[in-house]
């Protein structure tokens, strides 16, 4: 829990960063069904760059009021020692999210670039699958490492 709500950024502005009981039970979720299938397949400790972010934390980093990381249903992360490509298509064919983004992923330059964003819903989950890539939002997944990305673009 402490590193799905600790913030650098919050500390070092003084933002009180304290999810209530109800983001707290979305955080579980996030934790044992994100995370910790990702944990066991990979079989690498990590912890999460970024989780719940309150509203004024959020809008310091300049993410949009809707973001899921307000509920306590988003995390950011990536697995050391692996493309977050690899764990990104891992996600996509074996376990249940909201939304899964690859962002900012250089396919020129795959194992040092980007992050997964991936969120959880308590029911209604949509699988929806995003990669932004040189400012654009496509869907689904690039198909490799240093391969263009043709797909249709959404925002
Ligand atoms: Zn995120």
């Amino acid at each position: 829990m402490d590193e799905l709500t600790r913030s650098q950024l919050a500390e070092r502005h003084n933002i009180r960063n304290v999810p209530s009981d109800a983001i707290i039970s979305h955080l579980h979720r996030v934790a044992e069904f994100l995370l910790e299938p990702v944990r066991q397949q990979f079989g690498i400790p990590f912890s999460p760059t970024s989780g719940y972010r309150s509203l004024a934390l959020n809008r310091l980093l300049g993410s949009k009021d809707t973001s899921q990381h307000i509920r306590g249903q988003a995390v950011d992360f990536i697995v050391p020692h692996y493309s977050p490509l690899e764990v990104a298509q891992w996600m996509e064919r074996h376990i249940e999210f909201d939304q899964l983004i690859l962002e900012y992923f250089d396919p020129e330059n795959p194992h040092a670039s980007g992050w997964i964003h991936a969120s959880l819903k308590p029911a209604g989950n949509r699988k929806q699958v995003l990669t932004k890539l040189h400012g654009l939002t496509h869907k689904g997944l690039p198909e490799g490492f240093g391969g263009g990305f043709d797909r249709e673009t959404v925002r």
